[in-house]
């Protein structure tokens, strides 16, 4: 049975705080990497319309025997869809592949702010989740400026803010930002992607003290900052690694050091520009 906490969005809905994250699986491989994620125990997984990978992402969760209330199910709108009508046909297009008749949450993948589009796409998320098929509905790499606008226009307030944070991108004016005003955050690329970041000799040192691997050490330290993460692989031993991190505590002298990592550096593109569509 999975030791996985559970963080209560604003509506009440509660969310595992350890998640599976299914970006570059391709579609034929997502069937045999998410049931590896259900067997090791994960019961949140993360795709998005453009991974490719919904159908192969929604045939693991058929074939899994896991109660569909157990699980967790979070997709994301792209940007080519943003606007209300194309947000509406986005939905019905990922529900479709997925195989399912809601999800868990939905997510405007990028904001897009120079195009001006993402008040009236969230309208489409408040329609889709007033009519119960997404659970409860959110962002992607929204900023506090974003978020501002959505709050003081629209009605239904965002349940989640997802961003890419890591040790070196610790973003603590966004989290801080999201808290105040009960939007949870939750970590992309949580392990900086794995190059680089888990090689970093301060992570090691961390790591050997509690005889953890270097990416066990970094998914408790996201875990013990208070918000969720989504780690992916797509090698069982890894995957199986990677949600066993319930058994040990970071101090905080290890907490401090981590705080000594943020060098702010961004491994994605840029929210405030990036508009590929
Ligand atoms: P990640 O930080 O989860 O790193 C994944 C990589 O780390 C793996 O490909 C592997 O190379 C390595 N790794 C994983 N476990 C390891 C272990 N135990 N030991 C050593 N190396 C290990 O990176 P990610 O895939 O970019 O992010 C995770 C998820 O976040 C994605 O799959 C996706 O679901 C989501 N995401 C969302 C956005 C967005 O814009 N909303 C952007 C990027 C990613």
């Amino acid at each position: 049975m999975s030791k996985v906490p559970f963080i209560t969005l604003n509506n009440g809905v509660r969310m595992p705080q350890l998640g599976f994250g299914v970006w570059q699986v391709p579609d034929d491989e997502a069937a045999e990497t998410v049931s590896a994620a259900l067997e090791a125990g994960y019961r949140s997984i993360d795709t998005a319309a453009i991974y490719g990978n919904e159908k192969g992402t929604g045939q693991a969760l058929a074939r899994s025997g896991v109660a569909r209330e157990e699980l967790f199910v979070t997709t994301k709108l792209w940007n080519s869809d943003h606007g209300y009508d194309a947000a509406l046909r986005a939905f019905d297009a990922s529900l479709a592949r997925l195989g399912l008749d809601y999800v868990d949450l939905y997510l405007i993948h990028w904001p897009m702010p120079a195009a001006g589009t993402f008040v009236e796409t969230w309208q489409a998320l408040e329609k889709i989740y007033a009519e119960g098929r997404a659970r409860a509905v959110g962002l992607s790499n929204f900023h506090p400026g974003h978020i501002q606008r959505l709050l003081s226009e629209t009605s239904v307030r965002p349940a989640v803010d997802q961003v890419e944070l890591h040790p070196r991108l610790q973003q603590s004016e966004l989290r801080a930002f999201n808290a105040r005003h009960g939007i949870a955050t939750e970590a992309w690329s949580p392990l900086g992607q794995g190059r680089g970041l888990l090689d970093d000799p301060v992570i090691g040192r961390i790591a050997a003290k509690h005889g953890r691997s270097p990416a066990q050490t970094v998914l408790r330290w996201h875990l013990q900052l208070g918000h969720m993460a989504i780690p992916k692989s797509s090698t069982p031993s890894r995957i199986r690694e990677n949600i066993d991190v319930f058994d040990f505590e970071l101090d905080a002298d290890d907490l401090a050091a981590f705080a000594g990592l943020d060098t702010g550096d961004r491994l994605g593109p840029d929210p405030e520009t990036f508009s590929v569509a």
